[in-house]
């Protein structure tokens, strides 16, 4: 191959295609990288080609469905300000290591820089190894600009994501901001609900940790595209998957069944859900 994952140089990081991985790693990567090595066992992952994944959150769908009831409920109330494209690193499955990562990283309980330290190594990792498969999936040669959906909760300071990987990543970041502060946290998908400063023409990095309904990530992208963004792909950390609550019928779709079935799709570090060699399986 010509290359070697395990010793990767800071001037691979910007890389010709635009990754946004900016030389602050410098020698780092080999930290990195091992970490991503020791937590890839624990790990799983919608694989490319997306058959049998929602187009949109890549959750298992039944045969048939080209997207969950959720994704196909956003693309019907705001059509044209979605993402262009959505790739979740990894699926949360409740209770997992993942799952207990994603939500301990951002409290101050013990272990939480742990959990920082691990999820920064999966985020960086992904953007220097597939940030060109999510940007040439969105149409673009690379981000101009990064964002994080906001947490909704009107925390002081920075996103806790955007403080986890922005010292590693060599872009700007476009502001997002919840509309009003002291609203509650909301789950439903609405363009009002943040605030974009003018993006006109932005190519934008959007970065969640968390997707759950989709809900948060939407309506940011909604808001970026308000803004005068050209483009918007979503980099999920985790792709929630739980049992099913005592919902609508149409939720169970993405209930148990959906988990079971992503229980069973590896976390494979050399491929990514929109990586353009589907189906290869060579490390
Ligand atoms: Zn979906
Ligand atoms: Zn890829």
């Amino acid at each position: 191959m010509g290359t070697d994952r395990d010793d990767p140089r800071p001037g691979a990081a910007a890389g010709p295609a635009g990754t946004a991985v900016g030389t602050a790693v410098g020698t780092g990567w080999k930290f990195l990288a091992r970490s991503v090595r020791r937590q890839a066992p624990h790990l799983t992952a919608p694989p490319p080609g997306g058959q049998g994944l929602c187009a949109a959150c890549r959750i298992p769908v039944r045969p048939g469905n080209v997207r969950c009831y959720q994704c196909g409920q956003h693309a019907e109330t705001l059509p044209g300000l979605l993402a262009d494209v959505v790739v979740p690193i990894c699926y949360a499955a409740k209770g997992g290591e993942h799952a207990r990562n994603l939500w301990l990283y951002k409290s101050a309980r013990p272990g939480a820089g742990q959990a920082q330290a691990a999820l920064r190594a999966l985020l960086i990792v992904f953007l220097r190894d597939h940030g060109p498969c999510v940007w040439g999936s969105a149409g673009i040669t690379g981000p101009s600009c990064l964002a994080v959906v906001p947490s909704g909760r009107g925390r002081a300071g920075p996103h806790p994501l955007r403080a986890l990987a922005g010292p590693c990543l060599a872009l700007p970041w476009a502001s997002l901001d919840p509309r009003l502060r002291d609203e509650p946290c909301t789950r439903d998908l609405d363009a009002d609900r943040f605030r974009a400063a003018p993006a006109a023409g932005a190519d934008v990095a959007l970065l969640d940790d968390t997707w759950t309904t989709g809900a948060s990530a939407q309506s940011a992208c909604a808001a970026l595209r308000l803004a005068g963004a050209r483009s918007v792909a979503v980099i999920v950390l985790g792709r929630h998957l739980s049992a099913p609550g005592p919902g609508a019928a149409a939720a169970r779709v993405t209930g148990a069944a959906a988990a079971r079935a992503a229980a069973a799709m590896p976390f494979r570090p050399w491929l990514c859900a929109v990586h353009a060699r589907a189906g290869e399986d060579g490390q």
